[in-house]
C-alpha cells in the first residue's frame, strides 16, 4: 500500500480506495486531532477485505493506525491482554504464547489485524468456537470529537460495539480474554463423499474442522481436522488420511501451510491454515462467504452440489466451517450456530460476480448472511431482514457518531433508514 490516497489498495488489489487523503498518524494525540478535524473518516486495518467496507469515499479521509506505537500488555494473573487495534494476530499470538497463554481460535490467515477482524465478524472453525470477537471484553474507541469512549462487556451497548463495521469510531485498543496455552495436532483426510455425509458427526469430530472441495466432483477433496491434545483422540472413519502434505487449493505447494500429519504444536502454529512466517503481500484471489443455520448444513451442501459445474468454473477452493452462535448484533453468526461456506474465487470480478449471484440464489431458502469483508451481491434490503438487532445498531451508531463521520456508502446501504 502506498501513501498516496489515489493508489491505496486492499490486499487483493481488487479495490482502489477513493479517499481524499490517506494518513498514518504515529501518536494518539495526532490521531485524535485528525479525527476531530475531519468530516468523514474510515479506518483501514490490514486491508484484507474484498469490498468497499473500508472506503471513505472521495471526500473522506482514510486512516491507518499501523504506525501507532504497538501495545500488547499481557496480564497473566487476570489472563487478559490489552492489544492495539492495528496489531496482527500473528504478532499477538506469539506474545501471548510467550506468557503461557492462548486465544481459543484463529482465522485461516494470521496476518489480519485484530480490530479489522472483529469489526467484520471474522471467524475460524469449531462447533464450540464463536467468531474471534467472542473473547473481546473491552473496546476503546476514538470517537468523532477525538475523545475516547470505552465500552466493556456488561455495558448495554457492548453487543453492538465489537462487530461494528468500523461505524462507531477508531478502535485503538481491545482487551481480550485468554486461556492457558494448549497444543493442537492437524490431520488431513482426503475424498470424503457427500452421499451419506453425517455433517454433524464430521464437524464435531475435533476442536476445529474444515471441509474443502473444488466442486469439480461431488464430495470433499480434503478435510482438515485440528485436535487439541487435551481433548479426545481423533476418530475419523469416513475418509482416508492424506499421504502427503496438502494445500487447500489443489495443485498449490503445501510449503506455506501449517504442519500436518498429527505433529503436535502450539495452538497458534496449527489453528491457522497458513504459516505466520509466510507473509503474502497480495493474493490472486477473490473471496465470498455465507453463514447459515448449522441445522441446514446438509441441505446447503446439496444445494451447492446442484450448481456444482457453474461454481467450479471460477473456483479455486470452497471451505465449509462451523461457527458457534454469537451475541454481537451485526455478527453473521448472531443468535444461531452456523455453518460457514467460503469460496476462494479466481481473480476475475466480471466472471465471478454472476456466479456469486447464482450461489446466493441457491442459498436463499436457508437464510444466508454474507461475510461483511467479502464479495457479495445480495441487496442491502435483504441483508437488513436477516439481522433482528440491526435497528439497535443503527440507534447505537447515531448515539455515538451523531453526524455520521464514520459512515460510508457501504454502511449507509446496509443500515438503511
Ligand atoms: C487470505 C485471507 C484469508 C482470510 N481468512 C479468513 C478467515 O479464515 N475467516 C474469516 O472470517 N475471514 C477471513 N478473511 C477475511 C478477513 O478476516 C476480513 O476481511 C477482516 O476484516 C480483515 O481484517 P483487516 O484488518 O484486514 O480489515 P480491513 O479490510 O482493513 O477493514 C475491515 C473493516 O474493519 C474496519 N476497521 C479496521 N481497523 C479498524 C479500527 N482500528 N477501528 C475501526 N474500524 C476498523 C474497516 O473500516 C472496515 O470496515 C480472510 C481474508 C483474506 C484476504
Amino acid at each position: 500500500m502506498t501513501e498516496s490516497a489515489q493508489t491505496v489498495t486492499n490486499w487483493a488489489c481488487n479495490i482502489v480506495y477513493s479517499a481524499r487523503e490517506f494518513h498514518r498518524p504515529d501518536s494518539l494525540d495526532a490521531l485524535r486531532a485528525l479525527v476531530a478535524g475531519s468530516a468523514k473518516v474510515r479506518v483501514l486495518g490490514s486491508g484484507h477485505s474484498f469490498n468497499r467496507i473500508a472506503d471513505p469515499g472521495g471526500e473522506g479521509v482514510l486512516l491507518s493506525i499501523a504506525a501507532l506505537p504497538p501495545v500488547i500488555d499481557v496480564d497473566t494473573a487476570a489472563r487478559t491482554v490489552r492489544v492495539s487495534g492495528g496489531v496482527r494476530y500473528a504478532e499477538l499470538a506469539r506474545a501471548v504464547h510467550a506468557h503461557g497463554l492462548a486465544l481459543p481460535n484463529m482465522a485461516s490467515l494470521p496476518h489480519i489485524s485484530v480490530a479489522g477482524s472483529v469489526a467484520t465478524g471474522t471467524h475460524g472453525s469449531g462447533v464450540g468456537n464463536g467468531p474471534l470477537a467472542e473473547v473481546v471484553r473491552e473496546v476503546e474507541l476514538v470517537t468523532a470529537d477525538g475523545t475516547t469512549v470505552t465500552i466493556a462487556r456488561g455495558d448495554a451497548r457492548f453487543d453492538g460495539a465489537v462487530t461494528s463495521l468500523g461505524a462507531l469510531g477508531v478502535v485503538t485498543a481491545l482487551t481480550l480474554d485468554l486461556e492457558p496455552s494448549y497444543e493442537v495436532e492437524q490431520h488431513v483426510f482426503t475424498e470424503l463423499p457427500l452421499a451419506g455425509l453425517d455433517y454433524e458427526a464430521v464437524a464435531g469430530s475435533a476442536y476445529s474442522v474444515s471441509l474443502f472441495t473444488d466442486w469439480r466432483e461431488p464430495g470433499f477433496r480434503q478435510v482438515w481436522v485440528k485436535r487439541r491434545t487435551d481433548r479426545a483422540p481423533v476418530r475419523f472413519p469416513w475418509a482416508e488420511p492424506a499421504t502427503e502434505a496438502l494445500h487447500p487449493v489443489p495443485g498449490m505447494p503445501a510449503v506455506n501451510c501449517t504442519e500436518q500429519f498429527g505433529v503436535p504444536g502450539p495452538w497458534h502454529e496449527r489453528l491457522p491454515h497458513f504459516r505466520a512466517e509466510f507473509t503474502p503481500s497480495s493474493g490472486a484471489e477473490l473471496q465470498s462467504e455465507y453463514l447459515l443455520p448449522r441445522s441446514t448444513a446438509l441441505d446447503v451442501l446439496h444445494a451447492l452440489d446442484g450448481i456444482r459445474s457453474t461454481v467450479a468454473g471460477v473456483l479455486q477452493t470452497c471451505e465449509v466451517r462451523t461457527v458457534a452462535a454469537d451475541p454481537q448484533w451485526l455478527s453473521p453468526a448472531h443468535g444461531r450456530d452456523s455453518v460457514a461456506v467460503h469460496f476462494t474465487w479466481v481473480v476475475d470480478t466480471e466472471a465471478v460476480l454472476p456466479v456469486v449471484r447464482r450461489v446466493e440464489e441457491a442459498l436463499d431458502p436457508f437464510d444466508p448472511r454474507p461475510h461483511w469483508g467479502k464479495v457479495f451481491t445480495m441487496p442491502a434490503a435483504e441483508i437488513r431482514r436477516r439481522y433482528t438487532r440491526l435497528a439497535d445498531f443503527r440507534e447505537l451508531a447515531q448515539a455515538i457518531d451523531p453526524t455520521g463521520k464514520f459512515t460510508n456508502a457501504f454502511v449507509r446501504d446496509v443500515l438503511g433508514g
